[in-house]
C-alpha cells in the first residue's frame, strides 16, 4: 500500500486537507475531497477539490487533483491533503489502527538505525496542517500516534496539539515516539503532565545501561542523562512512558543489563518493546556495525525477558518472525508493524502460524534472518 501519489492539479494554491467522499453527500462539502471514476460531476459546487485517477475536464471553480495512481483504497471518512505541486499524502484511513501525524521531520538525534533520517528543514508550519487533521479524523478513532523526527521539537505547539486532541478526540487514545529529551526539563514535563489527557503514553527509547554507549547509538552526546531524567520528570507529572529498545548488534550486547537497569530505574512504566530493526533509512549506511541474524539473540532476548517479566513488568517483542523466536518467547511477540508497510514472504507460503506471526517489514523482504522456515502444524 502507498501512501502518497502524484496528481496533475488544477486550481490549487496552497495545500488542501480534506476528507473523502466516494458519492455525494449534501453536507460539509467544504472540508470534503469528492474521489470519483466519473470526474466530470454535475453538482459539484462547494467541494473542496475533486480527485480521480481518470484524466478530467474539471468543473470551474472547484480545485481538481487528477491522475493519482494507488490510492484507490480512499474511503469515506478517509483524509488527504493535496499540495500545489500535485503531492497527494494520505494522512489518515479511518478503518486502519495505524494512523499517525508526522509532527516533523526534525530532530535533536541522529540514531545509526534510523528509519525516518531526520532533516535539516524548518517545517514548523506543519502544525496548522495538524490541527486541520485533528478536526477532521472521526472521533470514534480508538488510537492515533504522533511521531516524527523528534515531535517536541514543536515545544509549546507540541503541548497545544496534545491538548487539542483530548478536547477533540476525548475517546482516541494518543501514542507518542519522541526521544524523551525535551522532558530533562522538568517544567516542560509538569505542562505536559497538567494536560491531564485520558490515555496519552510516550514510546522513549533506551539502548543501554552505558551513558556513552547509548550516546554513540543515538549520536548524540548527553543524550542518556536527558532521557533519564526525561523519563523521571515524567513520572513525577503522571505521564505514563513505554520504554522501547530496538534490538541490533550493537544494543544487543548489554540487553540483560540494560533489562535490569530499566526494572531498577523505571518499575513504574507502563511498557517495554523489545523492537526487531526496521531494514529502512540509516541502517542501510550503518548495516555492517548494526547487522545480526535474530536467532543468534535468543539468549540475550530470553535473559533480559526473564528480568523484566521477573520484575511484574509488561513485556511485548514487537517486529520478529515466529520462527526465529524461542518458542517460550512466543506468548509475547506482536503483530507490530503497520498495515500499509506489512508483507510475508515465500517462505512463509504453508506456515500453521502465519496467522499469529508479525511477518516482515515491506522494506526487510531483502536483508532478513537465514533460518526464515516455514512452520509445518505436524
Ligand atoms: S515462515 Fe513466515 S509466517 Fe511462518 S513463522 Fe516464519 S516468518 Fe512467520
Amino acid at each position: 500500500m502507498r501512501l502518497h501519489s502524484l496528481a496533475r492539479t488544477t486550481g490549487i494554491e496552497r495545500t488542501l486537507v480534506g476528507r473523502i467522499a466516494r458519492d455525494l453527500p449534501a453536507a460539509n462539502r467544504s472540508d470534503t475531497w469528492l474521489y470519483t471514476h466519473d470526474p466530470d460531476v454535475e453538482d459539484a459546487r462547494d467541494y473542496l477539490g475533486i480527485i480521480t485517477p481518470k484524466s478530467a475536464v474539471g468543473v470551474d471553480g472547484v480545485p481538481l487533483a487528477q491522475g493519482v495512481q494507488h490510492l484507490d483504497y480512499l474511503a469515506d471518512g478517509d483524509v488527504i491533503a493535496v499540495d500545489p505541486s500535485g503531492f497527494v499524502r494520505t494522512l489518515y484511513r479511518r478503518s486502519s489502527p495505524h494512523n499517525f501525524i508526522l509532527m516533523t521531520e526534525q530532530c535533536n538525534s541522529y540514531c545509526l538505525m534510523c528509519s525516518q533520517p531526520p532533516k535539516a528543514i524548518d517545517d514548523s508550519n506543519r502544525i496548522a496542517e495538524h490541527f486541520r487533521l485533528v478536526d477532521l479524523i472521526d472521533p470514534q478513532t480508538e488510537e492515533l500516534g504522533i511521531t516524527g523526527g523528534e515531535p517536541t521539537l514543536f515545544q509549546r505547539n507540541f503541548l497545544r496539539l496534545v491538548d487539542h486532541c483530548e478536547t477533540r478526540l476525548p475517546r482516541t487514545s494518543l501514542h507518542v515516539l519522541t526521544n524523551g529529551r525535551m522532558f530533562f526539563y522538568r517544567r516542560y514535563a509538569a505542562e505536559l503532565g497538567s494536560i491531564a489527557h485520558h490515555d496519552l503514553v510516550l514510546g522513549i527509547p533506551l539502548y543501554s545501561d552505558v551513558d556513552s554507549e547509548h550516546d554513540y547509538i543515538v549520536q548524540a552526546r548527553g543524550a542518556f542523562e536527558e532521557t533519564v531524567l526525561g523519563l523521571q520528570n515524567l513520572d513525577r507529572s503522571g505521564v505514563a512512558v513505554e520504554i522501547r529498545v530496538v534490538l541490533h548488534r550493537l544494543s544487543i550486547q548489554r540487553l540483560p543489563q540494560l533489562a535490569t537497569f530499566i526494572a531498577r530505574n523505571f518499575p513504574w512504566s507502563c511498557h517495554v518493546a523489545l523492537m526487531g530493526l526496521e531494514m529502512f533509512g540509516l541502517v542501510h549506511k550503518n548495516l555492517a556495525e548494526l547487522w545480526i541474524d535474530p536467532a543468534d539473540y535468543q539468549d540475550a532476548l530470553s535473559a533480559a525477558v526473564e528480568v523484566l517479566a521477573g520484575a511484574g513488568m509488561h513485556v511485548s517483542i514487537y517486529n520478529h518472525q515466529l520462527c526465529v523466536l524461542e518458542p517460550r518467547l512466543w506468548p509475547l511477540a506482536r503483530k507490530s508493524i503497520s498495515d500499509w508497510k506489512n508483507v510475508y514472504l515465500k517462505e512463509c507460503d504453508g506456515c500453521s502460524v502465519i496467522a499469529q506471526c508479525g511477518g516482515f517489514f515491506q522494506s526487510g523482504t531483502k536483508i532478513h534472518s537465514a533460518h526464515i522456515r516455514a512452520i509445518r502444524a505436524d
